[in-house]
Formats: C-alpha cells, sequence, structure tokens
C-alpha cells in the first residue's frame, strides 16, 4: 500500500477530516475528535494504528479543532508517549473540560480531581454562617442560619419574632 491509497475509510498515509471536524478512523469510518483513543476498539494503540495506515509516527491523533481548544503547549506535545498516554486515557467529554485548564507536565489522575472536589466541598461548608442572623442577636449560629433561641422560635410559632429579646424567655413571660 503506498501514500494516497484508499485504506478502509480513509487514505493510507493520511488523515481525513469528517463533517464535524473530527478524523475519520481508517478502521470503521466513525468520526472522532480522539482518534488515539478510539482506535483501542480496534485491538490498536496509537502507534500500531499509524504503522498500519501508513501515518508519521508523530502525527496528532487528534483533530485540528481539538488541538486548537487544547492550545499551543498541548499542541507541541502531540505525538508524544505522554500525549499519547493522554489520548489512551481520556474521552472527548473530559478533553473539552481540560482545555479549559491550564496544561500542566501530566494529565491530572482521578484521585486529583476528587481531592479538588473535596477540597471544594470543605469550602462550601466553611462558608456556613457562623453567627446568627437576626439583627442584633449575635448568637452562635445552630441551623438555617439562626442561633438555637430563634431557630427554634421560627419552628414553633413561624417567625423568629426578632423584636422580642431573646433573654425573655428566660425569666420572664413569654410573649407570643
Ligand atoms: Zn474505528
Ligand atoms: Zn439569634
Amino acid at each position: 500500500m503506498e501514500y494516497g491509497d484508499a485504506d478502509g475509510y480513509s487514505i493510507y498515509g493520511q488523515l481525513t477530516t469528517g463533517n464535524d471536524a473530527g478524523l475519520i478512523c481508517h478502521e470503521c469510518g466513525q468520526e472522532r475528535a480522539f482518534l488515539g483513543r478510539h482506535v483501542r476498539v480496534h485491538g490498536l494503540t496509537a502507534a500500531t494504528y499509524r504503522e498500519r495506515h501508513g501515518l508519521g509516527r508523530s502525527t496528532p491523533l487528534a483533530s485540528e479543532d481539538l488541538r486548537g481548544r487544547l492550545g499551543e503547549k498541548a499542541t507541541a506535545r502531540v505525538g508524544s508517549p505522554a500525549w499519547d498516554r493522554f489520548e489512551a486515557a481520556r474521552d472527548i467529554d473530559a478533553a473539552r473540560q481540560e482545555s479549559m485548564r491550564v496544561w500542566r507536565e501530566e494529565p491530572p489522575r482521578p484521585q486529583v480531581r476528587h481531592a479538588r472536589a473535596a477540597k471544594a466541598v470543605s469550602v462550601s461548608q466553611s462558608r456556613k454562617p457562623r453567627w446568627c442572623g437576626v439583627d442584633g442577636c449575635g448568637r452562635k449560629h445552630v441551623a438555617d442560619g439562626l442561633c438555637r433561641t430563634h431557630y427554634e422560635r421560627r419552628k414553633r410559632k413561624g417567625d423568629v419574632q426578632a423584636d422580642i429579646p431573646v433573654r425573655a424567655r428566660k425569666g420572664g413571660p413569654q410573649r407570643s
């Protein structure tokens, strides 16, 4: 087989871009932004796929469109062993998210993303109010932005009765 010959669904030695800006798989004709990952369904690695279809060893198996979105620094790495690992490990949706990130030396691993998510949760918890939200109360927050007294008042009476000093509940007769 020589460069330019018909080869499966594409052309030997060439990558064809399809209607959706993805690359056409020589093996099955499907269009993929990340062909490097897709070819595994045919039992191939990026490297063996390139070899089999007459592509240069450094030919990127990611569409131009996708590489454009991944940014210059990532594009410079296309074809490197690290890039092949990246292509093999990720799918197109992850790649789209990835394009929003600053490219780092190594692709992020799942546990890194989990750690980040866990951090986000603890941050949102620390944003809970620390003090009762009723004007002039200043007691410690317990639930729903209220201190225990105001929280229980609202629960029992349907209103925090902010105009009644909290102290009035102790000792003096309770107004309703
Ligand atoms: Zn295919
Ligand atoms: Zn209160």
